[in-house]
């Protein structure tokens, strides 16, 4: 009998290259918006339930102290700290005097926690560093052919369930399983062992690194694309600009009915100075009063990118401001954003067509070779600290011990046997 479990995490670096390499598993999509309108019709949207105090209300909001969604004071007690972009993404800054806390906590739980759940995959694959916060839970995905695994904050995978299968071979029954870590083969081979008393087992440690995983990035339904929006508006409330200024987006965040007033940008990156090492989220605000336009960009991991037409009634001040990082460390990034946007990409914002998915798919290709180098690189540095722990834990050594003069050989003889699955499945290693 043959007992075959997943040491640790299996690294998802090697899957996602076998993914990457033949071009399966993915779901691309483009699942923007049931509603395709126009600037015109978003600003005429008929009077529609209030969307978070289903009491019918109007679209005019009041001064910069009233929250932005429910028009209560948001002095003192009432305010909240609203995280520009997503705290649970690695979003660092805050803005106070925005929305309340009652509507913070709802948008949180409603919004917020939808985009989240739909950039989870990329956020575990990525690394993120959360400030205050606990890590990433883990998610579960599927491979093409339908393996159930869980993807953990170290971009590690393991079996999603323990399997358990006794077949019948030459009049012999055989037990076979496939447990998630040590103790639970051991446990599974306990109770055997009580059943059958004469039960014999044998247990194997085996990490597999190639299956092909499925991975969908469609970002931007109903709740998720108010999370977007709400990030834009966010950062014109942090630059100066009143909510009351942003009409388009608050008519789209208050009425549940209204429709989008942002749309995927992908036909051309708007960013420059993008780095080749991680991906990026960033937001952007630009008034123009000479067009009457204020415009938002916000993008996550380098591919949820959209941009927002917060106002097309604009009379401010012509303002720019930018703020990016660097979701694994949480960094500001000096990155620029074009939101120059020619009237006929304005109005081909919130229509999509056949073209979007061609440009959403070269935007992918743009990104995907920066997250597989983290998904690389941490696979690698997690095979590599895996090989270690293990190779301490069978000399005996605990982890504030130093390794011995003459333990070196042995060591290095365990570090790379426990190194090796990783090798093995990275490069072709010919047979000794
Ligand atoms: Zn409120």
């Amino acid at each position: 009998m043959v007992w075959s479990e997943a040491e640790g995490g299996i690294p998802v670096g090697l899957a996602l290259i076998v993914m990457a390499a033949f071009g399966l598993g993915f779901n691309r999509s483009m699942q923007h918006t049931k509603h395709c309108v126009s600037r015109r019709s978003v600003a005429n949207g008929t009077e529609t339930s209030d969307l978070l105090h289903r009491k019918s209300e109007g679209i005019d909001v009041k001064s910069i102290s009233s929250c932005a969604l429910c028009d209560v004071d948001v002095a003192n007690k009432n305010d909240s700290g609203e995280h520009i972009l997503l705290q649970s993404l690695g979003g660092r800054r805050q803005v106070f005097g925005f929305i309340c806390k009652i509507c913070n906590s709802r948008t949180g739980q409603l919004w917020d926690a939808s985009l989240n759940q739909e950039l989870a995959h990329v956020a575990l694959m990525h690394g993120v560093n959360r400030q205050r916060s606990r890590e990433l839970p883990s998610k579960k995905i599927s491979t093409v052919d339908e393996t159930q695994l869980l993807l953990h904050a170290d971009g590690s995978m393991s079996p999603a369930e323990p399997t358990f299968k006794a077949i019948e071979v030459d009049g012999k029954l055989t037990y076979s399983a496939i447990a998630r870590n040590v103790a639970e083969a051991k446990k599974m081979i306990g109770g055997l062992q009580k059943k059958h008393p004469k039960f014999e087992a044998t247990l194997t440690t085996k990490t597999e690194y190639n299956n092909i995983l499925k991975m969908d990035f469609s970002v931007g339904g109903p709740q998720s694309g108010r999370s977007l929006v709400k990030t834009a508006v966010a950062f014109a409330h942090a630059m100066g600009i009143p909510h009351n200024d942003c009409s388009n987006a608050m008519h789209y965040l208050r009425k549940e009915q209204a429709p989008p007033c942002y749309g995927h940008f992908h036909e051309r990156d708007l960013v420059s100075g993008r780095s080749s090492e991680h991906l990026i989220h960033c937001v952007s605000v630009k008034g123009d009063s000479s067009k009457q336009a204020l415009l938002g960009y916000v993008e996550y991991f380098s591919i949820a990118k959209v941009v927002v037409l917060l106002s097309d009634k604009y009379l401010g001040p012509d303002v720019q401001q930018i703020y990016a990082i660097d979701p694994s460390s949480g960094h500001e990034l000096p990155v620029k954003i074009d939101l120059s946007l020619t009237q006929d990409e304005l109005d081909r914002v919130v229509h999509v067509d056949e073209s979007d998915f061609a440009a959403y798919r070269r935007s992918l290709d743009q990104a995907f070779p920066v997250l597989m180098g983290r998904v690389w690189q941490r696979s690698q540095d997690q095979a590599i600290h895996n090989a270690i722990g293990q190779a301490f834990k069978e000399l005996g050594i605990e982890s504030d011990e130093e390794l011995l003069p003459n333990q070196y050989w042995q060591f290095s003889e365990l570090f790379v046997k426990h190194l090796r699955p990783y090798l093995e499945a990275t490069f072709v290693i010919p047979a000794l």
